[in-house]
């Protein structure tokens, strides 16, 4: 009795804490082959100009699709991949396809790249994005880069000399996230940054927190002040987007606009551009 209520604690305990690192060797496991075989692959969301109410570019998002456990976030596989030195190797890829892709798109748009913490720390980044971007045919200058200011704490002396290095190719810099570092308006002071990717927390609380739309409207005005872009990621509704557009947002991108879409989807794109004719009505058009 004692030793069978034992035994199916030692089972609970195993099924508690085992399953998840079982499976996620299995993944480690895989993720090299799904490299390799194309399974990681990239998804497209629009930023919308807020002045303008057109699709100005599109992130880069990765995407897993697993033969057997169907897709899988980024959330999961970047750790992954961070973790058995393949971020770089992914990184690449994911730009050469959307290099490609974007080529049969009608619109010469930019294209945003999210940059791991650990990619910070390799001078060879720039030769490795520069030889993508010829190899395509891609301009270095509709190439933008996304950091996320925790990313930069590790080394914040070689993340600026990388930065730079990425900047002097013709690359802008977008900080990521912002608001949610350790030490943003540091990072803001040291680095060649262009843009701020205002983060989802602050957007998406709104509409029912004075206190967040105030944070909206200081790193709005902090971006103005310091010739900035500002982008508010995450705007899921009408009111946001307009709100934003009125505060003297640059950008914004959210479900409100488009979710990530692969590029075999992309004539779906034309429900966006439809929808935002809606908007463009409320744009100031004087506003540039
Ligand atoms: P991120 O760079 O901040 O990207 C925005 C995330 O918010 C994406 O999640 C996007 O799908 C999601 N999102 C966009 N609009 C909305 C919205 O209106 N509502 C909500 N709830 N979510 C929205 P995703 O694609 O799951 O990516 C998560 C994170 O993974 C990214 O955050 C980025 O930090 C990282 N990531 C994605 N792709 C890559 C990559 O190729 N390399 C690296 N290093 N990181 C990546
Ligand atoms: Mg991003
Ligand atoms: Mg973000
Ligand atoms: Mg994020």
């Amino acid at each position: 009795e004692a030793k069978d209520s034992g035994r199916g604690k030692y089972r609970y305990f195993r099924s508690q804490m085992a399953e998840p690192l079982a499976k996620r060797s299995r993944l480690e496991v895989d993720f090299r082959n799904a490299l390799l075989r194309g399974e990681i692959e990239p998804y497209y969301q629009p930023l919308i100009n807020l002045s303008t109410g057109n699709i100005e570019g599109y992130e880069i998002l990765a995407r897993w699709q697993h033969p057997e456990l169907g897709m899988i976030l980024p959330d999961v596989f970047v750790q992954i991949a961070e973790d058995t030195g393949t971020i770089g190797e992914m990184t690449l890829r994911l730009l050469r396809q959307a290099c490609l892709d974007s080529d049969e798109w009608p619109h010469s748009h930019y294209l945003a790249l999210n940059i791991s913490p650990v990619q910070l720390r390799n001078r060879d980044l720039r030769a490795d994005l520069c030889d993508v971007l010829k190899e395509t045919g891609f301009e270095a200058h509709r190439l933008e880069i996304e950091v996320t200011e925790n990313a930069l704490i590790y080394d914040l002396e070689t993340a600026r000399l990388i930065l730079w290095d990425l900047k002097i190719a013709g690359m802008t810099i977008a900080l990521d996230d912002f608001g949610t570092g350790y030490s943003s308006l540091h990072h803001l002071r040291k680095l060649p940054i262009d843009k701020l990717k205002i983060d989802q927390s602050f957007i998406r609380t709104m509409s029912h927190s004075a206190k967040s739309r105030k944070i909206v409207n200081a790193v709005i005005a902090l971006g103005s002040s310091m010739g900035l872009a500002t982008t508010a990621e995450g705007v899921e509704t009408e009111e946001s987007a307009l709100w934003l557009s009125q505060a003297g947002c640059t950008s914004a991108q959210g479900y409100y606009f488009g979710r990530p879409l692969p590029s075999s989807e992309a004539w779906l794109l034309d429900t966006t551009e439809r929808q935002l004719m809606a908007l463009r009505q409320w744009l100031s058009p004087t506003r540039d």
